[in-house]
């Protein structure tokens, strides 16, 4: 197996700085969403990808330590440096081995694995809104819009440990994985994702498609994407056929990204019950909620407070 890689971050409509970063290290990949005043955002995602990225090639420990050992880093430079204080960022890494694909994640970027036309989501999204779907507080429609749809159940630097989720995900030819942040998955749904990875066959041609329609959507937020295209490495050009001809290799010129590790629950993952593509949600900027262990409307009053206090 060998992986084709089309990546791209933009700024979006709004913004005035892209706190998104991502990491293309093959076979490592991952992209972060910095969260945080002033550069905090921007410095929490790109060093923690960078701890991520040194770790990984000085190989110390597993993808899931590496992402620990980021958290570290981001919370001690939030708590060292006045001007990043309270800065985190989410991390969603994807690495490669063999004939799968090890992920790691924490907060509300995702991973998708596209295969035969469907698009599936391998992460949970760990935000506030999620959690009152799941405890029946609020519908999938509500959370769709809900104003507190930015608020982050957990992310990399905000605590010295974290609870990172674990996912091992088998992978054949064909088979596509998206990497992107909520800027995106924000603006458009999961069936205008799937139409494009189903109609753009070049990974780079298909992540800059979909960033420009997260932008014709109003790109209210920093929008990344990677795509990992999985060939077979007996059929240099193109193996599976139906996306034929030889790609040019992405992600030399990417920025570099990092992201963060935590604590580590193991999520498995079996895409027979992954169940159909989850709905669009919008965030924009992104508070992160450190009151997990509570229930939702208790953590909803919590987090109410916490933004005033942050304003
Ligand atoms: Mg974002």
């Amino acid at each position: 197996m060998r992986i084709d890689v089309g990546a791209s971050s933009d700024i979006g409509q709004v913004r005035e700085g892209n706190e998104d970063a991502y990491l293309i290290l093959d076979p490592l990949f991952a992209v972060a969403d910095g969260m945080g005043g002033h550069r905090g955002g921007e410095v929490a995602s790109n060093l923690a990808l960078e701890i991520v990225r040194s770790r990984f090639e000085g190989r110390e420990g597993s993808l899931t330590e590496q992402v620990e050992a980021a958290n570290r880093e981001v919370f001690e430079r939030s708590q060292a440096d006045r001007e990043v204080s309270g800065m985190g960022t989410t991390l969603t890494a994807a690495l490669v081995e063999g004939e799968q694909v090890r992920l790691a994640h924490v907060g509300d970027s995702r991973a998708y694995l596209f295969r035969d036309g469907e698009l599936h989501l391998l992460t949970e999204d760990h935000t506030l809104v999620h959690r009152m779907v799941q405890e029946g507080e609020i519908t999938a429609e509500e959370a769709e819009t809900h104003p507190h749809r930015s608020i982050l159940t957990r992310a990399l630097g905000v605590d010295e440990a974290v609870q990172v989720d674990e996912a091992l995900v088998r992978i054949r030819p064909r088979d596509r994985l998206l990497l992107c942040t909520d800027g995106l998955t924000g603006m458009i749904g999961d069936e205008a994702i799937r139409a494009v990875l189903a109609e753009t066959a070049d990974p780079q041609q298909a992540v800059e498609r979909l960033v420009r329609s997260a932008n014709r959507s109003g790109g209210v937020d920093n929008i990344t994407a990677v795509i990992l295209d999985v060939r077979d490495d007996d059929h240099a050009d193109g193996p599976g056929g139906g996306e034929g001809g030889a790609r040019e290799r992405h992600g030399a010129t990417a920025r570099p990204t990092e992201r963060h590790p935590l604590a580590t629950p193991t999520i498995p993952v079996d895409l027979d019950e992954a169940g159909p593509p989850s709905r669009p949600k919008a965030r924009s900027g992104g508070r992160v909620l450190r009151t997990v262990g509570l229930g939702a409307g208790v953590t909803l009053a919590v987090v109410l407070v916490g933004m005033v206090l942050l304003r």
